[in-house]
């Protein structure tokens, strides 16, 4: 289930008349793909299989996420059946934005970098519990074993930590953080990275892979990532004006971990 309220300010609907800016002309005119929300040129949609996993999906979206061309938000909820997008700056609480009865959010996690530094933990894993304090839970497998859902935050890092302030609810869920041993495919495509490197996509499916012991899962969010990337520089030639170039340099914030 993807909800697709609040998106009037940046999502068209196909049947209301394009205005003809200047320069702007091919983004006003290619239609959106319902589904995933990008102009129709550079939609994967038709290539996705859902896939069938334990854990559910919940991805939270601030407003000002608008980069349609890149994002991965609805790309990635498609791959599974029960995923929930959810556009907004807070919620009363995790039920609420989910739409649906949560009985134990400490059932859930939110995976929140935040100024927590994943090199500074003494942990091989690929995700990790922490604490309030930024430190390693003493239970990791028994914390990681009973996640039932997650919540991921779509944005910029700034984005992100607005919604983690504003939804007092996700300090009742656990807190996880990932260590990815490789950075983001987006590689110098996207101007403002997450601080942890990955698109939404690729931190979805590493942290359910991990969680669910399926590296599989991981592996076709992976593909499905690549092929949007594909299709995005095929666009960038044929119709650059819906596949912008990034403005100024890319920020290179990607703390990669130190291997002795
Ligand atoms: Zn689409």
């Amino acid at each position: 289930m993807v909800e697709a309220n609040q998106r009037s300010a940046y999502s068209r609907p196909m049947s209301e008349p394009t205005k003809s800016e200047k320069g702007e002309s091919a983004v006003e005119v290619a239609a959106d793909c319902p589904r995933c929300q990008k102009p129709m040129p550079l939609c994967i949609c038709d290539s996705v299989t859902p896939i069938e996993s334990r854990i559910s999906l919940l991805i939270l979206q601030h407003p000002q996420e608008q980069d349609r061309a890149l994002g991965t938000a609805r790309l990635t909820a498609q791959h599974f059946e029960q995923a929930v997008v959810k556009v907004g700056l807070s919620w009363p609480s995790l039920s609420k934005a989910l739409g649906r009865p949560v009985p134990d959010p400490s059932r859930w996690a939110v995976l929140y970098l935040g100024s927590a530094k994943v090199a500074d933990l003494d942990t091989s894993s690929d995700v990790v519990a922490i604490n309030r304090k930024g430190e390693l839970e003493d239970h990791q497998r028994g914390i990681l074993n009973d996640i039932e859902g997650i919540v991921l935050l779509d944005g910029t890092w700034s984005q992100a930590k607005a919604l983690w302030w504003r939804n007092p609810w996700m300090l009742k869920c656990q807190r996880v953080i990932l260590n990815p041993k490789h950075p983001s495919r987006y590689g110098a495509l996207r101007r403002e990275p997450r601080r942890d490197g990955l698109s939404t996509i690729e931190a979805a499916g590493m942290l359910i892979a991990a969680l669910e012991r399926r590296p599989q899962i991981a592996a076709v969010l992976n593909a499905s990532f690549e092929r949007m990337l594909t299709r995005f520089r095929e666009v960038q030639h044929t119709m650059p004006e819906l596949a912008p170039k990034p403005k100024g340099r890319p920020k290179r914030d990607f703390r990669r971990r130190k291997r002795g």
